[in-house]
């Protein structure tokens, strides 16, 4: 019998990519999405990715009856990925109400309908943004959580704090919080990836779009940080390494191992400067990239890049996927975007 997991924000950037390895590793997979940063084409491309075209539900996680609605249909379920947030960090730091309405409520509803359905596993899509800016390299998860500088950020925070208050409260539900580092590059079949909707605020779209002329000029946030060029230092990783640590982290929750409530780093441990990143898109792609340096952009910290260790001993995952994997599967991505991919 094949076990069926929810996977919200599942037409997502990451969490499309998830369904695809949780497909390949035979579970069946039901997505709750509201599309809002997301698009129903996803399910043909899992479907011609992978031959099976997973059930899809559009609901919007913020409201409480939908969402008991929704779980109560699919009660079956063995866990839920919650990927589905609000990302975009300078959005949030114009529109907080709507970061923390969306990323909390949601949470908090779908925690309530996973305790009323007897679903009893949970994984959630942190970020590095927790730990602010943190002290010592590489970054253990026993550091300590920071203040963020953007609301986004703060939402991640909290939700880990209803997280373990959650789980403290005896609640019956296992839980593996995921903290991201940078994750770039896309699905080796050309078919899945990032779908920008505005402008990106981050830098690996950014750099892509600039290359395939839908921007003018990447702008680099300063060159003046303690760092060996002077650009700040990131763990990029591979969204597909990130897909499969997902797949391992459940294997976890589902097995005999499963603990109240564990927390990992999902990194690849290597830091890369963001003039580094331009110098290897430029060997990929064969062309300059036009950029200027400019102002740092508030909020940001000179470096961040994961210790990997607890991840690989406990869940027995680590990235293998190198740089120019990353890069040129972005790089591809973007180039089949503009060749009009439907
Ligand atoms: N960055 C940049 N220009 C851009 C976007 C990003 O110079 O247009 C830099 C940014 O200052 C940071 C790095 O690239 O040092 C990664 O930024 P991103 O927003 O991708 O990730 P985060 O800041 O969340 O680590």
């Amino acid at each position: 019998m094949q076990e069926k997991i929810i996977v919200t924000g599942g037409c997502g950037y990451i969490g499309s990519h998830t369904v695809i390895t949780l497909i390949n590793h035979n579970y069946e997979v039901v997505i709750f999405d509201d599309l809002s940063n997301s698009n129903l084409k996803i399910l043909d491309r899992i479907q011609k990715i992978t031959g099976i075209k997973p059930h899809f539900e559009q609901v919007d996680l913020k409201s409480s009856e939908a969402t008991h609605a929704v779980f109560k249909t699919h009660k079956d379920s063995k866990a839920v990925i919650h990927f589905a947030a609000h990302k975009a960090v300078a959005e949030s730091i114009h529109n907080p109400l709507m970061y923390y309405q969306n990323n909390l409520f949601s949470l908090i509803n779908t925690l309530k309908a996973q305790q009323d359905n007897s679903i009893k596993h949970h994984i959630f899509s942190s970020s590095a943004t927790v730990y602010g800016n943190p002290s010592q390299m590489p970054i253990t998860e026993d550091a300590p959580t920071q203040r963020s500088f953007s609301p986004y950020g703060n939402t991640k925070k909290m939700a880990e704090e209803i997280l373990e208050d959650f789980t403290n409260s005896q609640s019956d539900i296992s839980v593996i919080s995921l903290r991201y580092f940078n994750p770039i590059g896309a699905h080796e079949s050309g078919q899945i990836g990032e779908f920008p909707t505005a402008i990106p605020n981050n830098l690996m779209p950014y750099i892509t779009q600039t290359a395939a002329g839908v921007l003018e000029k990447l702008m680099v946030f300063g060159n003046d940080y303690p760092t060996k060029d002077g650009t700040p230092i990131r763990d990029y990783i591979h969204v597909v390494d990130l897909a499969e640590a997902h797949l391992k982290a459940l294997q976890r929750l589902l097995g005999p191992k499963s603990q109240p409530l564990e927390v990992f780093n999902l990194g690849t441990g290597n830091g890369y400067s963001v003039l580094e990143m331009i110098k290897a898109f430029e060997a990929v792609s064969g062309s300059l990239l036009n950029y200027e340096i400019t102002d740092r952009r508030p909020g940001d910290v000179p470096e961040m890049f994961a210790s990997t260790a607890l991840a690989k001993q406990v869940l027995n995952w680590e990235a293998s996927r190198s740089l120019h994997d990353m890069i040129q599967s972005s790089w591809t991505w973007e180039q089949n975007l503009r060749k009009g991919l439907k």
